[in-house]
């Protein structure tokens, strides 16, 4: 069993969880507002029937007097007419606005991972931190779904508690006649006090223990997530298509039982929960329901002892009856929206230390001058770089500089770090040492989105989305249709194209379209390729897909791709000599270092050369498919 350290200060709580507020409020203030305009409504507004009520029975049991009468029912008539129009009101703009909570809530946590720096994502850490985080909210709502709601509960408990006080200030201040006789105690302040310090106390009392049994969830926080996380692993394995055809083939469904049916695991009937009910937290919450039916019982007492004494009236004897209930009930709902708060705060710091991530990279602002004539001239120097946490070198002293308009190639063995190499072009990661200059400036200094503008990557394990095929290639949920389609014709993808019914209004895939297509590997990559079409960027770059194509299918792209690149720079890395032939220059990389450089019939003649020996071992697949070139 973990328990989790939850220790925090009043102080701290307080921040933490205005601080959720104001992400919510500075995205859809509505929101917020509607919210807490509803609950203050909702909160007050029974306090006027029950005022007006009163009102009548006095009138009913006292002086009669019709006109009074008609009057005070018409008042009680016309209000609740008002309150129902205000309250339905209320509630529509509150369930409108808060249709989408739960995508702020998604917004919130993927903006931040799209401005992480890209180094971060890597961390296990950082999956460690997003998917506890998750499997808080979607399994036990914890963290920023309870955030308004915990206000909410603030809200509606300090209201209900001002309204109920404002209606019962009278009980306490009221003298019985010095006629009661033996009831004339009531009289003495130490009365009035003494009820209302047992009230409270009790008051006090029932949501302390209610929330001493719920803070079990939060002091095992981390059992509960691994529950949660085992429960959604396994419990959806089998729906998942990419995991569906090992399921079958090996029966993986076997382990699965054995997580699902597993009395032991955390939620089920001999786990860590079903035992913590069984024992504190069943208890706890049992007293507290046992104490709050104390509380109504000496409520009615007094009441009735100053009633009985002539302190007043039948219509006040209601009015003080149904105004301590509601005030307890809002002492009651202010220490248990305390405790909600207090419990969920633990999960708040989660989500504040996540988005807390600091963002070091992408910090530059200067401009991306734009150039017609597409002169961007990019160069490496003396570029080393580690990936965070590792003491070998990805790459070493590299230095190269692009030439404008140029075709150059890329290869070497697995691991010889050419992926590293565009990674660090497109500034995933900042070099260890040494710079990269765009135009003769640091890239750093600029601004990265603009930076960005700059390169169209095919990446070696790039993805299509589960959308449109137009949305796939212009990024974009509005696209110009003729351009998606000659960017697909280019890149090859014709034939498939006129095959679609609804061309480039196609759904790939079925995940959410029944009609969506499958694509093989080699469709994909020409989807990919007319996406970089689509973006038009002065640089081109194809890192070489780790789904093996057949080497014709392959070829072909790459010929292709040298075709539609026209007149701009483009970067191929390949593992199939061959494709690189028609490059104007080839660099071959071996262990992070760039060991030669040069045209296709310079190197291949190096029979000392890497080149020579990678042509050489590679030679049998492509002497067909390079006649080609
Ligand atoms: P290539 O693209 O030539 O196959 P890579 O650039 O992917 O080579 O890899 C270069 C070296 O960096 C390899 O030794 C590889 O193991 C290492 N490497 C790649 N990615 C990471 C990473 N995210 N973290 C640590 N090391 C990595």
């Amino acid at each position: 069993m973990h328990k989790t350290k939850h220790s925090m200060s009043w102080r701290e709580l307080f921040k933490l969880n205005h601080r959720a507020l104001k992400l919510f409020y500075q995205r859809q203030p509505q929101m917020v507002i509607s919210r807490f305009l509803q609950v203050i409504w909702t909160v007050l507004t029974p306090y006027v029937g029950i005022f007006l009520s009163a009102r009548i029975i006095d009138e009913l049991a006292g002086g009669r007097d019709v006109q009074s009468l008609q009057m005070l029912v018409l008042i009680a008539l016309v209000s609740a007419a008002v309150i129902a129009l205000g309250s339905a009101l209320l509630h529509r703009w509150a369930q409108t606005q808060n249709a989408g909570e739960s995508l702020k809530v998604e917004n919130i946590l993927s903006e931040k991972m799209m401005e992480m720096d890209y180094a971060a994502l890597d961390e296990p850490h950082t999956a460690e931190q997003l998917s506890t985080i998750r499997q808080n909210l979607n399994g036990g709502g914890w963290g920023l779904y309870r955030v308004i709601e915990s206000y909410e509960k603030l809200g509606s408990s300090l209201f209900t508690i001002l309204g109920g006080l404002a209606l019962t200030v009278t009980l306490f201040v009221s003298r019985v006649p010095d006629t009661a006789g033996t009831l004339a105690w009531l009289n003495h302040p130490f009365a009035a006090m003494g009820i209302i310090a047992f009230l409270l106390g009790i008051t006090l009392l029932a949501p302390m223990l209610q929330n001493r049994s719920e803070s079990y969830f939060a002091k095992y926080a981390d059992s509960h997530n691994l529950g949660n996380r085992l429960f959604s692993f396994f419990g959806f394995l089998g729906y998942n298509r990419e995991y569906a055809l090992d399921m079958r083939m090996y029966r993986q469904d076997r382990i699965c039982d054995q997580y699902n049916c597993n009395k032991e695991g955390t939620f089920f009937s001999n786990g860590l929960f079903a035992h913590l009910a069984r024992g504190p937290m069943g208890l706890y919450a049992a007293a507290g329901g046992a104490v709050s039916v104390l509380f109504t019982g000496v409520a009615y007492l007094f009441v009735c002892l100053k009633a009985m004494a002539g302190a007043f009236g039948l219509g006040s004897v209601t009015q003080y009856v149904a105004s301590i209930s509601k005030a307890s009930g809002g002492v009651s709902g202010l220490v248990s929206a305390l405790g909600l708060m207090r419990n969920n705060a633990a999960f708040l710091r989660l989500t504040f230390d996540f988005l807390d991530i600091p963002n070091h990279m992408y910090q530059g602002s200067l401009t991306v001058e734009k150039r017609n004539d597409r002169k961007y001239q990019v160069e490496f120097r003396n570029v080393s770089f580690r990936y965070p946490g590792s003491d070998n070198y990805a790459l070493r002293h590299v230095n190269m500089k692009f030439e404008i308009g140029r075709r150059l190639a890329v290869v070497g063995m697995n691991g010889s770090g050419k992926t590293t190499f565009i990674k660090l072009l497109c500034r995933l990661y900042d070099p260890t040492e040494g710079e990269i200059l765009l135009n003769g400036i640091d890239i750093r200094k600029y601004n990265y989105r603009e930076y960005m503008n700059i390169f169209s990557v095919v990446f070696q394990d790039f993805q299509l989305l589960a959308l449109r095929l137009g949305e796939n290639v212009a990024s974009c949920v509005h696209y110009d249709r003729e351009k998606v389609t000659d960017c697909l014709r280019k890149a090859g993808f014709s034939e498939r194209l006129s095959d679609m019914e609804l061309g480039p209004d196609t759904y790939l895939y079925k995940d959410y379209d029944e009609n969506g297509v499958d694509i093989s590997g080699g469709e994909a990559q020409k989807i990919a390729i007319a996406r970089t079409l689509y973006k038009d960027a002065p640089f081109l770059i194809l890192d070489e897909p780790t789904a093996a194509l057949d080497p014709i299918a392959e070829a072909e792209n790459y010929s292709r791709f040298d075709q539609i690149a026209g007149d701009k720079t483009a970067i191929y890395i390949s593992h199939r000599l061959s494709s690189c032939k028609f490059c104007d220059e080839i660099v071959v990389f071996h262990e992070g270092a760039v060991i030669q450089r040069g045209t296709h019939d310079a190197l291949v003649v190096d029979e000392r050369g890497k080149y020579y020996e990678l042509w050489q071992a590679k030679a049998q697949y492509y002497v067909e498919t390079s006649c080609s070139f």
